[in-house]
């Protein structure tokens, strides 16, 4: 598959509505050009020369250039309790990785003896990373089950979909809810929230049957339940009723085109008609929906997808390609790209008025995974 993006962008050039049309006016021309790399030597290479003798780089670029690498060497005195080896999200089944703390905002990162970013711990969770030439300090946050201060747990780890960018192990089986019940005991006391999400084993029908069932034996731990599955067209009703607080579709792609490609036997329709649904059942801005970009797709046509979903009170979340499964030879996006997708989506939340801040479940309250409007900035 031609990626469109990388043919135009990662060779240097801007797209041409870029440059015409301002609704990024807090994007100097000057990022456009400093961050047009691909790989992580000639990036860093190019932050030292525009950027590391005049100023130290913000939050934005930090964290669009660590998305980018994705990983780091994480070295000094043993991490171990640190690190999360999940069996979902970017690297799963992977070595896995680990959450920086920076001022209160997160990233994950990969654990990657090889990269050029050099996290050293001290002790007590304390770290300096080099990264691009520059050292920061940050801390290491000790995850819940799978990220900080949540219970994100999969219930059923196989799928009878093969979506093309996932690597959730088939036949794995599915968690018990006496096994559920243990595990969110098991962490109970540094979680905030407790979120679910889930491969298919049987049915959609019968996966959300069952994963309603969970929700119903886990109210009792008094927290705000997340939910991300492929949903029926009753779930979401559903799953009100059962006593969810916030849900996750995943819409996958900026377009049909590329989510046919992507997850076949799946229905983009479906899953957007249950997010709209959704709005005046769990309210505006508690509705999520993750689009993954490096797809092939343009930036007008992520754009197109981020606002008809903000016009109808869902919030997307952008997630830059983690290549794996039977998409591992396309690229990750650049930094350059990461950030210039994270100001078009921060104009559109902000357009339509949505807060990702309010966010108590899954990815949108985690963050470590994406740049998030007004948590990352
Ligand atoms: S952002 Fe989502 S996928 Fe990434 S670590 Fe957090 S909860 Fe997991």
């Amino acid at each position: 598959m031609k990626n469109r993006y990388a043919g135009d962008h990662d060779n240097g050039a801007v797209p041409s509505f870029l440059l015409t049309k301002p609704i990024y006016p807090m994007m100097p021309k000057i990022l456009v050009t400093r961050f047009s790399a691909t790989n992580s030597e000639k990036l860093f290479g190019n932050y030292q020369r525009f950027g590391r003798n005049t100023r130290i780089m913000d939050w934005i670029d930090k964290k669009s250039l660590l998305l980018a690498t994705c990983g780091a060497h994480l070295t000094g005195v043993d991490a171990d309790e640190y690190i999360t080896r999940s069996t979902a999200g970017p690297g799963a089944g992977g070595p896995g990785s680990f959450f920086l703390l920076e001022n209160g905002r997160r990233v994950r990162l990969c654990v990657d003896p090889g990269s050029e970013v050099v996290c050293m711990h001290h002790g007590g969770g304390a770290v300096t990373c080099d990264l691009a030439g520059e050292t920061f300090s940050a801390t290491l946050e000790k995850p819940g089950l799978h990220c900080p201060r949540q219970a994100y747990i999969t219930v059923t780890e196989s799928c009878t979909f093969s979506c093309r960018y996932c690597s959730v192990p088939k036949g794995r089986g599915r968690k018990t809810k006496e096994g559920i019940v243990a595990l969110i005991e098991s962490v109970l006391s540094s979680i905030d929230a407790i979120s679910l999400t889930s491969g298919v084993l049987k049915s959609i029908e019968e996966e959300e049957e069952y994963v309603l069932s969970v929700v119903r034996d886990i109210r009792r731990f008094s927290l705000p339940i997340g939910v991300s599955i492929v949903p029926t067209p009753a779930g979401p009703l559903r799953m009100k009723e059962a006593g969810v607080y916030e849900v996750k579709f995943n819409l996958e792609t900026a377009t049909d085109a590329l989510f046919s490609m992507i997850c076949p036997g799946l229905s983009r329709a479906v899953i957007f008609d249950a997010l709209r649904e959704s709005v005046p059942l769990f309210g505006r801005g508690h509705v999520f929906s993750n689009i993954i970009f490096g797809l092939g797709e343009t930036d007008e046509e992520l754009a197109t997808c981020m606002r008809s979903l903000a016009e109808t009170g869902i919030i997307p979340i952008l997630r830059p390609l983690y290549p794996a499964a039977a998409l591992a030879s396309l690229k990750r996006p650049g930094a350059e790209r990461i950030k210039t997708v994270f100001l078009m989506h921060r104009d559109i939340l902000s357009r339509y008025d949505l807060d990702v801040s309010a966010a108590r479940t899954m990815c949108p309250a985690c963050t470590g995974c994406d740049l998030i409007p007004g948590v990352d900035s």
